[in-house]
């Protein structure tokens, strides 16, 4: 079983802060195409904000928990856009999960996945197929825990849940929106993946990444 620590979380947001920022411009793009242009800085500025949160914190006294929960209050007061109360939620279910424990294991890394996927949700009542981030997220999250149920590994299962992301995403440009800004152009959204699908994989790919080295 993989030991998952304050530093590892640390450094996975460091991570995911930096992908954000190397993506910011596609973001913005796709979301000039269906939205309002401001989503690849909204994510930048939220997971910006979490990283140094998170980073600030005493690693010897400060537990998983309290690393969601400073990450979850740093990303909603930097983000004016949906997607940060969205982010929140999910951030501080992740830290729900975490509860009571001093270190993580993979099984936790799993749950800690479904939470984060289900507090979307809870937060934005989006269903699959409505062209938002739950495309990615929920299908994601799923495929994590079904990979993890028949024994696959924590990297193995990140890894599958990533490709059902990739997919989730590649979907919604099939997809009229039904939530969220973009659900104002109607068919003019067909044929354009949704911005917050896209965010999603590159967070789920960060995700993979980080736990690769655990095999
Ligand atoms: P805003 O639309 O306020 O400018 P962002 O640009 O940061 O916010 O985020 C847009 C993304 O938020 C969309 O691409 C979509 O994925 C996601 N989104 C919007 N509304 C919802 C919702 N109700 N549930 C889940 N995701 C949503
Ligand atoms: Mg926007």
């Amino acid at each position: 079983m993989t030991t998952i620590t304050t530093q590892d979380l640390q450094a996975l947001f460091v991570r995911i802060a930096e992908a954000i920022a190397r993506e910011k411009d596609r973001l913005c793009e796709l979301d000039g195409v269906i939205g309002d242009a401001d989503h690849g800085i909204a994510m930048e500025l939220g997971f910006a904000a979490a990283a140094k949160a998170v980073s600030e914190l005493e690693p010897a006294t400060a537990d998983p928990t309290l690393v969601f929960n400073t990450a979850a209050k740093s990303f909603l007061n930097a983000v004016g856009a949906s997607s940060g109360p969205l982010y929140a939620t999910a951030l501080m279910r992740a830290g729900a999960i975490a509860k009571g424990k001093s270190s993580l294991n993979d099984d936790d890394m799993v749950e800690i996945f479904s939470a984060f996927a289900k507090g979307i949700q809870d937060r934005g009542k989006a269903e699959i197929g409505e062209k938002t981030m739950v495309d990615a997220w929920a299908p994601a999250a799923a495929a994590c825990r079904a990979a993890r149920d028949q024994g696959s590994s924590l990297a193995e299962s990140l890894a599958t849940g990533l490709k059902a992301g990739e997919a989730g995403a590649e979907a919604t440009k099939d997809m009229i929106a039904t939530k969220g800004r973009s659900s104002r152009l109607g068919e003019r959204a067909l044929g354009h993946i949704d911005p917050g699908a896209a965010s999603a994989v590159v967070v789920i790919t960060c995700l993979r990444d980080h736990f690769m080295r655990y095999g």
